[in-house]
């Protein structure tokens, strides 16, 4: 019997995640890449002689796939910054987790915290009782605003912990953020072991991390991997599928991992009849951006911590690349969802973010160097009961895998993993049933 033949359209990390655990599992893999660059939505770019990623990205220690994706890769845990659970928001708040397990981690942490004051730690203990007595479950989904307002959340606990850890997770405004998928990450983060709740800051560039790896453990075991090759439409041949845009014309596969972005989904479907409510359900995704202005500064400018909460202004993160391995001076400045920034020019966006590091250097100069990067459609909007589509279609053999798939997590890179060990479970199930 010869090795199933497994074509996977999309090398950002659901992709690549399928093709790696399907080329261990002994089918024949070739992967197609429209970019020229790996990683997709979490990629390098090369711009002005600099290496920046498309959005500064943090992941936590409950992204067990790809932390055991990674380690399986030979990847080594250094090129992953580890911080406990903190959230510094210079002057206004510094919040640590205890390195204990819940509700202890938290509890001292906001025990310790000077700026917050006997009702703010009442309240969010509140919330998280509230949340652990329900199993963090909700019997109808609401907007998170909602939930800190049943919950009597304070204000100050709103600006400077539930919104930025909601809008970070997320991507979404919390008047319209999905609260069941908010409690979903607080129950796997700050609710469960205190390393599950660290902050990992990627010290290589996005496509360095996972990408490059997965590749060459593809490319050393005799699959194939091609970039700047856009696949076009996929169509039948007998059994299988043929690929328009593949180089090789007219290799038959006996499986496709569709794994592009969800707006990318429609155009190379559009020869199955039978996806036609599929295709409908995918494109009428809604979605948020993500902005990251990237400012190189002098040498001597390093944050008091990797990464810090901003109060009172456009910016919600800065990232110190500098203490990342990257160039001292390289601040990263994170701007995620609509909000009042949506109207504003990229110029103004960059002033934005220099003002918000103005704040902490007084001293501080104009950037010697910036650049503003907004990826419009970076996550799909997650809003209560929105229904994620399934890894399976109405197409045999044909399976999906990206961030935006059924999950109980919001668009992550673990969301995306997750979803590739999925796509590539079902594509094994289906060849061992034709067996
Ligand atoms: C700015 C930004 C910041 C983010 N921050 C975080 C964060 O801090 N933490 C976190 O966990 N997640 C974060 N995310 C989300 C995370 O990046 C995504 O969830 C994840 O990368 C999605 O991976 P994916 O493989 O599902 O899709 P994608 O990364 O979109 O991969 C799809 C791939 O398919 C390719 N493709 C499309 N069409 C074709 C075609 N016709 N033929 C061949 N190839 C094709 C694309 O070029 C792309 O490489 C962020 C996203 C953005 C944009």
């Amino acid at each position: 019997m010869s090795a199933p033949r497994v074509a996977v359209v999309g090398a950002g990390y659901a992709g690549l995640t399928a093709a790696v655990e399907l080329a261990r599992a002994g089918c024949a893999v070739t992967v197609f890449e429209a970019s020229r660059t790996l990683g997709g939505r979490a990629r390098v770019v090369e711009k002005d002689g600099y290496r920046i990623d498309n959005g500064q990205h943090i992941l936590i220690g409950a992204y067990t796939e790809t932390l055991r994706m990674l380690r399986s890769l030979g990847v080594p845990p250094r090129q992953l910054l580890s911080r406990p659970f903190t959230l510094h928001v210079p002057g206004r708040l510094d919040l640590r987790a205890a390195e204990l397990p819940a509700p202890f981690n938290l509890a001292l942490g906001l025990l310790r915290s000077r700026e917050l004051s006997w009702q703010d730690r009442f309240a969010a203990m509140r919330l998280m009782r509230h949340l652990k007595r329900r199993r963090y479950r909700f019997e109808r989904d609401v907007p998170v605003a909602d939930l800190l307002a049943e919950t009597r959340q304070t204000r100050l606990l709103i600006e400077l912990v539930w919104e930025p850890l909601c809008v970070a997770a997320l991507n979404t405004p919390i008047a319209e953020a999905s609260a069941q998928v908010f409690a979903n990450v607080l129950r796997d983060s700050i609710g469960g072991r205190s390393a599950d709740a660290e902050i990992l800051i990627p010290r290589v560039d996005l496509t360095e991390l996972l990408p490059f790896p997965a590749t060459h453990f593809l490319s050393r075991n005799g699959h194939a991997v091609h970039t700047a090759t856009p696949i076009k439409r996929i169509t039948r041949a007998g059994e299988g599928f043929l690929l328009e845009g593949n180089p090789f014309g007219g290799e038959v596969f006996d499986h496709v991992v569709l794994a592009t972005a969800p707006y990318h989904v429609s155009a190379l479907l559009a020869d199955f009849d039978e996806a036609a409510l599929l295709r409908a359900q995918i494109d009428a995704l809604p979605y948020e951006p993500i902005t990251t202005v990237y400012l190189e500064y002098d040498d001597d400018i390093r944050l008091p911590e990797p990464m810090v909460g901003v109060a009172d202004s456009v910016v919600q993160w800065l990232f110190d690349r500098g203490q990342l391995g990257g160039m001292p001076g390289m601040l990263a400045a994170v701007i995620s969802a609509r909000g009042p920034h949506t109207e504003l020019s990229r110029e103004e966006i960059g002033l934005r973010a220099h003002q918000a590091v103005e704040r902490l250097f007084p001293r501080v100069t104009a950037p010697r160097w910036s650049t503003v990067i907004t990826e419009k459609r970076a996550t799909f909007a997650c809003r209560p009961g929105l229904v994620r589509p399934r890894h399976v279609t109405p197409i045999r053999n044909l399976v999906l895998a990206g961030d935006y798939l059924d999950s109980p997590y919001p668009a992550t890179i673990e969301t995306a993993v997750r979803s590739g060990l999925i796509a590539a479970r079902h594509v094994l199930r289906m060849s061992q049933a034709a067996q």
